[in-house]
């Protein structure tokens, strides 16, 4: 496990609140206390709910814990902790290339200042040569309608031109039971025709039309992918699209496993896809929330399909090619990881 843990990785599905530690959650409770907020009342249940790792969520009931955690997150300050924690806890374990999602909230009435938070965040990472590099997503909850997801894709075509250097794109999350995902296609086109990279959750829950009309309209990469796998459903019809449209799945294990979308490891589609020649990042979604960290993943993987290292290294490698980095900071990354690969051989 130290050496999946000292092993250069890339994280590609990461959303910001989800992936908060238990000691970034005490910091912002003493910042809320020291500001004698009066509603830090529930967070005594934050914590016990975080801590419980066996505790085996269903995915509404992790949407119940977001809306907890967003209640610290809810100032510039908070914000900015999160962002430089997160970046910093990543770069620990040697994930050196982080693609951090976030679905803005208005602070004082505007998403601009949640999300000039988050850039100052990394913004002073990059200042302070933490070794990662970090891009952001914007993310839509599809749970909140169209009229905010507007706002959100207006200011990812404005701030992915003028920080084009961090913003990167779009996401599309949150509770798929809530809405109807064609809504939101003409906002999504608009992303995809401004130049941008779009990742959209996909069949994370039963929805084959959903999943087919999301797989259609070509995203640069999806999010879970569960229920295409044939080993969930008898139709290998969405599977042949997947394989056709050659667009990378971004997997996360104990996600999937704690929130019952899938029986157990062995039953991942992570198998069925590497069979089919599906390609693949392995992430972790929501780090605090689901007790876990990249290194984790990466041993989970390894020890439930005993892969050898060199296979686990080839996953991280490939997984590169699916960021929406620049061309020649890839080659950078690609540096660092053939260096890794030789001291280890
Ligand atoms: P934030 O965007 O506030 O930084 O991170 C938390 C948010 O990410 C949640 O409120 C939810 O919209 C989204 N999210 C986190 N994990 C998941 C997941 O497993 N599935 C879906 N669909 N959305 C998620």
């Amino acid at each position: 496990s130290e050496i999946l843990n000292s092993m250069p990785k890339a994280e590609l599905h990461a959303h910001l609140n989800g992936s908060l530690s238990l000691s970034t959650i005490q910091k912002l409770i003493d910042l809320k206390t020291a500001h004698h907020c009066e509603d830090v009342h529930n967070l005594e249940s934050i914590i016990s709910k975080l801590c419980d790792e066996k505790h085996n969520k269903t995915l509404d009931e992790c949407f119940q814990v977001f809306k907890i955690i967003h209640q610290l997150t809810d100032s510039e300050k908070s914000i900015y902790i999160a962002t430089v924690d997160v970046i910093k806890e990543f770069a620990k374990e040697n994930v050196r290339y982080l693609e951090l999602r976030t679905t803005p909230r208005a602070i004082d009435g505007s998403i601009d200042t949640y999300v000039n938070a988050v850039i100052k965040g990394i913004d002073d990472c990059r200042k302070e040569k933490i070794p990662i590099l970090v891009k952001l997503l914007l993310s839509i909850d599809r749970s909140r309608g169209v009229d905010v997801a507007k706002q959100i894709v207006d200011l990812t075509i404005s701030l992915g031109h003028a920080r084009n250097d961090v913003v990167v794109g779009l996401d599309v999350s949150g509770n798929m039971a809530m809405s109807n995902i064609t809504d939101y296609f003409p906002l999504l086109q608009k992303v995809k025709d401004a130049g941008l990279k779009l990742t959209v959750h996909t069949a994370e829950v039963r929805n084959d039309a959903e999943a087919e009309a999301i797989l259609r309209l070509k995203p640069d990469r999806i999010g879970h992918g569960t229920f295409i796998s044939p080993s969930l459903i008898e139709s290998p019809h969405l599977l042949n699209l997947l394989m056709e449209s050659n667009i990378p799945v971004e997997l996360c294990l104990t996600s999937n496993l704690v929130c019952k979308t899938v029986p157990s490891y062995q039953d991942h589609h992570l198998k069925v896809f590497l069979e089919h020649g599906i390609p693949f990042s392995i992430c972790t979604d929501d780090k605090g929330v689901f007790s876990t960290s990249l290194s984790q993943e990466y041993l989970i993987v390894s020890r439930t399909f005993n892969f050898t290292l060199s296979t686990m290294w080839s996953f991280s490698w490939k997984s590169l090619d699916y960021t929406f980095a620049a061309q020649n900071e890839k080659e950078d990354l690609r540096k660092i990881w053939k260096e890794w690969e030789h001291k280890n051989e």
